[in-house]
């Protein structure tokens, strides 16, 4: 009873704040141009975008009272028009091999999602989210069995990387690379992931080469097919995991409204236009989509794209239907697809004693980035 008392107040907790902040606008959502507008539309002078950006991004202020070199009048203005979005940390775990550690963060309203930064040579990548839950419901994917919550504001994406880079610098490492391959499909929440995109590339911000950011896609078409046309040269990896239609429509129900051929089609369209790798993930999963032929039909495939692929044997989730294959079948797997000489890589599981799982995927993050 207590814990549903403490559960109903924490709700209305979150329901005043949100009403709060309602109109209120969230600082780290806007490009320098737009905080300026915002700045100046509070008859504040220019200058004061410069001191903004310096506490919100060089500093890591998250609160307008501890910007000491405003005045007590301009920081109640900027509290009273503006937010600063904070995520918070609720859960933090390291796997045995301290190569991966797992962000759990608690949004405004009370929903978490995770981000997942993995060390790899001199590679620091993190993987974050961009919804809440999924609704694609990928067969072999945790996040698609919780459906869709909601989507993430671009601050709310933006700010998973800015913790990353902040949790590297104190430790006088640097953020390499970005894979959006956390909860969510990317593209359906285009808008807001193609804003925190352009937000983490900033000099100012989290500073990341938009080359060194990576957007995984479970094959949402029309999604890839805008990406191209926003000229933003970001790298693609597919979640492509069967050979067939009938296979794939089996574990992946998007494939239903986006076959394979169509993807693909959109697939090679947008690596014409970036002129990079384009890299495909490939779930492995005992008798379904792990024999001999289906290594030739991938082959046939994607054999005149250029990419890479990788093979995830799988890892039972809870409750996951699936058996990982033998070992006996991944070699012969990965063998047919390297005698094509197609790049395949297996990637065992790096995070699952962490949970550190969305689709069985993130073992594959640092080939994608
Ligand atoms: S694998 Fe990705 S796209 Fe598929 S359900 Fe999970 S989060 Fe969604």
């Amino acid at each position: 009873m207590v814990w549903v008392a403490r559960r109903w107040l924490s709700k209305m907790a979150f329901e005043y704040e949100a009403k709060m902040n309602k109109d209120r606008v969230e600082l780290k959502g806007l490009f320098p141009n737009e905080l300026g507008d915002a700045v100046a539309g509070l008859g504040l002078a220019r200058y004061r975008t410069r001191q903004l950006v310096d506490w919100l991004y060089n500093k890591g202020v998250t609160k307008f009272d501890d910007m000491t070199n405003l005045s007590k009048d301009v920081r109640q203005q900027l509290t009273d028009n503006f937010t600063i979005l904070d995520l918070n940390v609720v859960g933090e775990v390291k796997t045995e091999s301290e190569d991966t550690v797992k962000f759990l963060f608690s949004l405004p309203d009370g929903r978490r999602i995770e981000s997942v930064l993995m060390w790899e040579g001199k590679r620091r990548t993190l993987c974050v989210s961009s919804q809440v839950g999924c609704p694609l419901d990928c067969h072999f994917c945790a996040t698609g069995k919780m459906g869709l919550i909601r989507n993430l504001s671009a601050a709310e994406i933006v700010d998973q990387v800015l913790y990353g880079q902040r949790f590297l610098r104190q430790r006088g490492e640097e953020l390499t690379n970005v894979v959006m391959m956390g909860m969510g499909e990317p593209l359906l929440n285009f808008d807001q992931v193609l804003r925190a995109i352009r937000l983490m590339n900033l000099d100012f911000g989290a500073a990341i080469g938009i080359r060194r950011i990576t957007l995984s896609t479970a094959g949402h078409v029309p999604g890839i097919k805008r990406l191209s046309e926003e000229k933003l040269k970001i790298g693609l990896a597919v979640s492509l995991n069967a050979t067939t239609d009938a296979q794939r429509t089996m574990i992946m129900p998007i494939n239903k409204k986006w076959p394979i051929a169509e993807l693909l089609a959109a697939v090679k369209d947008y690596q014409t236009y970036i002129g990079r790798w384009i890299t495909f993930e490939y779930v492995l999963l005992h008798g379904l989509n792990d024999s001999a032929d289906d290594a030739h039909r991938l082959i046939d495939l994607v054999g005149d794209i250029s990419c890479k692929i990788n093979v995830i044997p799988w890892n039972p989730i809870d409750g996951g239907d699936y058996q990982r294959p033998s070992q006996k079948a991944i070699d012969l797997f990965v063998e047919i697809l390297a005698q094509a000489q197609l790049t395949a890589t297996v990637r065992y599981s790096k995070g699952d004693d962490i949970g550190a799982g969305c689709g069985q995927l993130y073992q594959a993050l640092e080939t994608v980035a």
